[in-house]
């Protein structure tokens, strides 16, 4: 065995290089079984977009099958929150896939996300079978969860988050703990949504008994916004931050199947800045606290409503941090949504493709949290009918393609009225108000024509 080092590449970018990235090859002889990979640069900075004047370095690896898109050879991506990782056999450091260590041409994939003035001087060191033990592992969260009490919801709903983040990205919880959380929060689906990632699926599972029922997922994640795919297993190209390149990977990930929908279009959401990319059909309307510049992700969706253009809205809560106190919270907000059939009889794949079939007909609202308030917004023969549980003391507004139609003060529990509505209207959204302004509910718009 080589001392030291086995492979060191060294080189630099400078601020032309920012926001793309780059394939280092490095040979890989016959007969390894464990890889590792550590990193370094100059003026380190953290990612966050709001800080500046220094670098921070993005890395991934692919193996020796190659980096062309969707690529089995996608051994993952860990942005800039690890400065070493180990791929081995057996077991790799998360959010890498372990597996065989093939012999032949690998890839390191860095990405600087920012260069500050001085150019960012970068030096990556492998080692081969260096003899790393398998990690441990800190579970703090399991056993059966504690169910709280919530108001019923009508039959046929069920509340579920669809966005959240575990150490097989930047969380700070395993996919088991996150589940325990979702159960305790009270929610019935749980979309697994780690970014760049697909090596969280398999520890995950699919959920179901006193647990959620997962709906599998990953966060496309580019250098100029990012888009969730759920009810699928695959990882989609995020490599080239382009709208084209958008399009490409989206057009994809719906070609297999899944459903996606645009993540937080809104500033520091990070924003989505693929104006031309279209094909979409849902959006992140509610992404955590909605005071959190949700207002702005309201206005491109109704920018698309007002189009004709029938997008769905979800939210997700986009939980990272189950350890420690963060805005981010399981369930805050709720997505609900009417399921076909029996739900309690589904067994878990059952389930999970009837929560994604109920996002793609847009039969599903969202609240604050779990507890609600409940909003449900149904055809009538000559409008709309609406009934609102949880509400007392909000206010009720009506949206329509032409504005404002409609607000009342909700005093009762037992909300329910009909709407005729006047000709000419395309669609009817419902949504509720706290005295401040700031959202409790909304439901999907009800599309009158056409
Ligand atoms: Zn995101």
């Amino acid at each position: 065995m080589t001392r030291g080092h086995d492979v060191v590449l060294t080189g630099r970018f400078e601020e032309t290089d920012v926001k793309r990235y780059f394939h280092l090859p490095f040979a890989v002889p016959a007969g390894v079984r464990q890889l590792h990979v550590r990193y370094s640069y100059n003026d380190q900075i953290d990612s966050d977009p709001l800080i500046g004047g220094g670098n921070t370095l993005d890395i991934g690896i692919f193996d020796e099958r190659g980096i062309a898109p969707s690529s089995p050879g996608y051994r993952g991506w860990s942005g800039s929150e690890k400065l070493e990782f180990t791929i081995d056999a057996e077991w790799a450091t998360p959010p890498y896939r372990a597996g065989p260590i093939g012999a032949g041409t690998w890839h390191v994939m860095l990405g600087p996300y920012k260069v500050g003035p001085r150019g960012c001087d970068y030096r990556v060191e492998i080692r081969f079978d260096a003899g790393r033990p398998r990690e441990d592992r800190i579970v703090l969260r399991h056993g059966p969860p504690r169910r709280p009490r919530l108001p019923a919801a009508e039959p046929g709903w069920i509340r579920g988050d669809l966005h959240c983040h575990t150490l097989y990205s930047d969380g700070d919880s395993w996919p088991s703990e996150m589940l325990v959380a979702a159960a305790d929060a009270g929610l019935a689906f749980l979309g697994a949504t780690d970014h760049n990632s697909v090596a969280h699926h398999p520890e995950y599972g699919g959920g179901g008994g006193a647990l959620p029922i997962v709906v599998p997922g990953v966060e496309i994640t580019t250098y100029h916004g990012h888009w969730n795919a759920w009810g699928t297993q695959r990882w989609y190209d995020f490599r080239e931050p382009t709208a084209a390149g958008v399009s490409t990977s989206m057009r994809q990930a719906l070609a297999d199947g899944a459903f996606v929908s645009v993540c937080h279009p809104k500033p520091f959401g990070p924003p989505w800045e693929y104006a031309e990319t279209r094909g979409f059909p849902a959006i992140e309307v509610w992404n955590g606290p909605w005071e959190r510049l949700n207002s702005a992700s309201l206005a491109f969706w109704e920018e698309h409503l007002r189009r004709g253009d029938r997008v769905v809205a979800l939210g997700g809560s986009d939980t990272h941090l189950l350890r420690s106190p963060h805005h981010a919270k399981l369930g805050q907000p709720t997505t609900w949504v009417r399921i076909e059939g029996d739900w309690t009889s589904h067994e878990p794949r059952l389930a999970r493709e009837a929560v994604l079939a109920a996002l793609r007909r847009g039969d599903a609202f969202l609240s604050a949290s779990p507890a609600g308030p409940q909003l449900y917004l149904t055809p009538d023969p000559r409008g709309a009918l609406l009934r609102v549980r949880s509400a007392v003391g909000t206010t009720l507004a009506l949206v329509s393609d032409a504005g404002s139609i409609h607000a009342e003060a909700i005093d009762s529990d037992e909300y329910e009225r009909r709407f005729e509505l006047s000709r000419g209207i395309r669609y009817v959204r419902a949504q509720i108000l706290d005295g401040t302004g700031s959202i409790l509910a909304l439901t999907n718009p009800l599309w009158l024509s056409g």
